[in-house]
C-alpha cells in the first residue's frame, strides 16, 4: 500500500502541473482505502476565481460529482497546509485525516504574507476529530515555489470585470 509520503509526491507533482500551467503551485489529493479517488492542481487562474483553491475544488467536485456529502474515512493530501477557507471546507466535509508537506507558516516566510491560523485549529473545531499531519517532507514540498513570483493577480486576462462597462446579464 502506498504511503503517506507517495500520496504526498502526487499532491506535489500537481502543485508543478499547476504552476506549468500558468496558475499557483498548489495540488490536492482525496484517497479512499488506500486508493486516489480525486486529484487536482490549482485553477484559481484559469476560472478567474480566488475561491477555487485545490483542496476546496477536490471536495466540491467529488461530491458533486458521487452525491456524497461526508467524507468519513477520506484522507486529503496537500502539497502545502490547507488555508483557512479550506480548512473550513475539510471541517464540513468532515474527512477524517489531512496530510500535508508545505505548512503555513513556511509560505508565508516565502510569500511576506500575513500569518493565518494553523489548519488543525479551525479543521478540529468542533468536537469530532480530524486527524492533521504535518509538516511532511517539506523540503520536497518546498520545490514548487523555487524561483515562484508571489503576485495577487494572476488571473488570465478577459473581457473586463463586472462593472467596467462589460455586458452582465
Ligand atoms: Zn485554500
Amino acid at each position: 500500500m502506498p504511503s503517506d509520503e507517495d500520496f504526498l509526491r502526487l499532491a506535489i507533482a500537481l502543485a508543478h502541473q499547476g504552476r506549468e500551467r500558468g496558475g499557483h503551485p498548489f495540488g490536492a489529493v482525496l484517497v479512499r482505502g488506500g486508493k486516489v479517488v480525486h486529484q487536482v492542481y490549482d485553477r484559481c487562474a484559469e476560472f478567474s476565481d480566488p475561491t477555487f483553491h485545490s483542496e476546496l475544488s477536490l471536495i466540491s467536485e467529488y461530491c458533486r460529482a458521487y452525491h456524497v456529502m461526508s467524507l468519513e474515512e477520506y484522507t486529503l493530501y496537500a502539497s502545502t497546509e490547507p488555508c483557512p477557507m479550506c480548512a473550513g471546507a475539510i471541517h464540513w466535509a468532515r474527512i477524517s485525516r489531512v496530510v500535508f508537506s508545505v505548512s503555513q507558516a513556511m509560505l508565508q516566510e516565502l510569500s511576506g504574507g500575513s500569518p493565518k491560523p494553523n489548519a488543525a485549529s479551525i479543521i478540529n473545531a468542533t468536537r469530532y476529530p480530524i486527524e492533521v499531519v504535518g509538516p511532511l517532507i517539506p523540503e520536497e514540498g518546498l520545490t514548487v515555489f523555487e524561483g515562484y513570483a508571489f503576485t495577487a493577480n494572476r488571473a488570465i486576462p478577459s473581457a473586463g470585470h463586472p462593472g467596467d462597462g462589460a455586458p452582465t446579464t
